[in-house]
């Protein structure tokens, strides 16, 4: 049997039947809902499972297995008696059941037999599954979950972590403080890999000298399987079970550890499961070891090292992510040699001719090795993430192919997209479906041209709807992370008057790294506060976390929450701890004006701002990653990059130009109308944003491009 057969995702393993046995007969479907994230982005899912009980749900943190389990037996009777209840998840049920049958697109090179395995170090498919820390997984979860929409046979491989997610407190005086909870897998969406008696089957690698065992957890994603490899068992040394404990974790030789699991392991794993992959999608460099396993079979196959290398190349494609240095690590020979010292015999190889396949230069022994040169020089198509990170791309890596021009590099663009199904709130899709002919949902031009047509007043009462919610959010979030901090009471109770649900909301989101620029909004104090405070106010809601060892990033959290002592603008400005996708799905659906000020050219693509044009909000940005090709006069606003001054002159032009932009444009524009009218011009643009972004920045566009340009090229 296919492992991407709809039995396979059937209930089976014991956490899951200890669910199922929990649902009397009419509840079953809950079950199979439970353990497939397809619920998440499909209308009424969240709904379904908040309704079996609204108060465990919410304390779950929206996770349905926890919820399922904890419930008292006497709340699932009393749901099992409510026939509409009942007959909605039947309903989602037997869409599910559906789904799963339907067939495998054919036109798009991988076939079920042998699909794409899409290799990543994080994957953020929902909140409930803290596997993620930003960016990275959110974008890798919205292509699992796209190509299941659209049948692309596709495979996921990453790690379990158990602590996959750090949470967020903010002490009185704004310094950052992290807790980890540990997850504990009978609560999360997924099942063991086990053998017909139970035991779960375990892939082997080589790290250190010495054998390292791992487990694989199977998750599944609408039609697409993710696995996900567990170090943590009984077999292994009290170190080697550690390996994936942490994601990103802090240090060096755990780190490489943990890609040497994935990217080996994964692919062992794969073959366990008895699934051969005809392309191998290394996202990011963490998991470039993947192409050093490919080689060691062609060798043990019978193959030298250089054809083993020539077919390595035929079957693996690399997507990098970030030009940011420490994005793109390197590790010493040493370290590499030490952690994988057996593999040059296994090559056929010396330890050299390994080592020369990670350097900038590979003859220049004092280089360390590199993930990513070893992905670029290990794969057929390596692709950037827009079109402004290839140019940056091919700059970084123009020595790795010397004497070739740069026009001829083979360093390529997919730019990103977001999945709309997830990001697009129920208010604006309900508000499309009245509104946009069939196809667009796909992406289909001509079906976004109806934008045009939709009245003004539907446009705006929907983003009415979304700003309220919002608020309403930041006044409940802000009690709890009040009270959680100790602040004095009267504080705590003016958190019920922060914010107006009629007043222009400004966001920014997202993880506090230096080439983020946060500071942009601090940098003049009394203009910042002025814009609070005025006639015509604004309201600012930030979030982010810094890195836990991060100490600057940690000093800037602080400078942030800060603005909010100003005199007369403590109700306007509200940062939000612990940002994540349930944080992240808030913000994106009510604010705006989303802000994004990163230095350029470090900004790949960026994915956040696309999340809040699909609700109508508006972009004002540095023109870098993705809005180099999103911005039009009409979508939004830009603040031009000036790459060449120094970073200090860069800061105090850019800070200027987006306080002038605030002041002369987005806040007139927002009030441009008397009081309780929709401002037309502001509408306007939202329909350009909209239908550019919809066409154009989702992942059903993504995707194909990666079919055509990558998969199949
Ligand atoms: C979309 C998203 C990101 C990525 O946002 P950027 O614009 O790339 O910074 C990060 N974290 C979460 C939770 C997200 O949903």
């Amino acid at each position: 049997m296919s492992i991407l057969s709809p039995c396979s995702s059937q209930p089976s393993a014991h956490a899951e039947d200890g669910v199922s046995a929990r649902l009397a007969g009419p509840l079953q479907p809950l079950a199979s809902l439970a353990y497939n994230l397809w619920w998440s982005w499909q209308p009424g899912g969240s709904e379904l499972f908040a309704a079996v009980d609204e108060q465990r749900w919410n304390a779950s943190g929206y996770n349905p297995v926890k919820l399922l389990r904890d419930v008292p037996a006497s709340r699932l009777a009393a749901v099992s008696r409510d026939v509409e209840f009942v007959a909605r998840s039947q309903a989602l049920a037997g869409a599910l059941v559906e789904e799963l049958r339907k067939p495998w697109a054919e036109d798009t090179g991988p076939t079920p037999q042998k699909p794409v395995a899409f290799l990543c170090a994080e994957f953020g498919l929902h909140a409930s599954l803290p596997i993620y820390s930003g960016g990275l997984g959110v974008l890798a979860g919205d292509v699992l979950k796209e190509a299941s929409d659209r049948g692309l046979p596709m495979v996921g491989l990453g790690l379990f972590y158990r602590r996959g997610f750090f949470h967020q407190r903010l002490d009185r005086s704004g310094w950052q403080n992290e807790s980890w909870i540990e997850s504990n897998p009978e609560e999360l969406p997924m099942r063991l890999e086990v053998d017909a008696q139970g035991n779960p089957r375990l892939v082997h690698i080589t790290l250190r000298g010495h054998a390292v065992h791992a487990q694989v957890w199977h998750v599944q994603v609408g039609r697409v399987p993710l696995f996900l490899l567990d170090t943590n068992v009984v077999q292994n040394a009290p170190v080697d079970r550690w390996i994936t404990s942490t994601l990103y974790i802090g240090d060096r030789a755990f780190r490489v550890m943990q890609y040497a699991v994935l990217a080996i392991g994964g692919l062992r794993a794969l073959r366990m499961l008895g699934i051969t992959p005809s392309t191998v999608h290394l996202n990011e460099g963490h998991a470039a070891l993947a192409s050093l396993e490919l080689a060691r079979e062609a060798v043990a196959a019978g193959a030298d090292f250089e054809r083993a290398i020539a077919a390595v190349r035929e079957r693996v494609v690399f997507t990098t992510h970030t030009p940011v240095p420490a994005g793109n690590e390197h590790y010493e020979a040493q370290e590499l040699l030490d952690l994988l010292g057996h593999l040059p015999a296994e090559l056929g190889i010396d330890a050299q001719r390994l080592l020369a396949l990670g350097r900038p230069h590979p003859t220049d022994a004092s280089q360390p090795f590199g993930v990513s040169e070893l992905a670029l020089r290990t794969s057929r198509r390596a692709n950037a993430v827009s079109a402004r990170h290839e140019e940056v791309a091919r700059q970084m890596w123009q020595s790795l192919w010397p004497g070739v021009a740069f026009e001829n590099l083979p360093i390529t663009h997919v730019t990103n997209g977001v999945h709309l199904p997830t990001w697009m709130a129920p208010e604006f899709r309900e508000l499309l479906r009245r509104h946009l002919p069939a196809g667009w949902m796909e992406g289909d031009a001509r079906a976004w041209a109806a934008v045009d047509g939709i009245p003004d007043a539907e446009i705006w009462a929907a983003r009415r709807a979304l700003r309220a919610r919002l608020v309403d959010y930041v006044r409940t979030k802000s009690i709890a992370d009040r009270l959680a901090r100790g602040e004095p009471i009267s504080y705590v109770e003016g958190a019920a008057r922060t914010f107006e649900p009629s007043v222009l909301t400004l966001g920014f989101a997202r993880r506090v790294a230096a080439y983020k620029r946060l500071q942009l909004l601090v940098r003049d104090p009394d203009r910042a506060l002025a814009l609070l405070r005025g006639p015509r106010r604004l309201q600012l809601v930030i979030a982010g976390k810094a890195h836990p060892s991060d100490e600057g990033a940690k000093r800037l959290v602080q400078r942030i929450f800060g603005l909010k002592g100003g005199e007369g603008a403590s109700s306007h400005v509200v940062f939000l701890e612990d940002y994540d996708l349930a944080v992240a799905h808030e913000l994106v659906s009510g604010c705006d004006v989303w802000l994004n000020l990163p230095r350029s050219p470090l900004e790949a693509s960026g994915t956040s701002g696309m999340k809040v044009a699909l609700n109508g909000g508006l972009n004002l940005s540095v023109l870098d990653g993705w809005w180099c090709e999103g911005y039009e006069p009409q979508t939004g606003w830009a603040l031009p990059a000036h790459p060449d001054l120094g970073e200090e002159a860069q800061d105090a032009q850019d800070a200027d130009a987006l306080y002038g932009l605030l002041e002369r444009e987005v806040v007139p524009c927002f009030y441009g109308q008397s009081e309780g009218e929709v401002p037309c011009a502001w509408v306007t643009r939202i329909r350009a944003s909209l239908r550019k972004v919809g066409t154009t920045f989702t992942t059903r566009r993504m995707l194909g491009e990666y079919i055509e340009r990558v998969y199949r090229a």
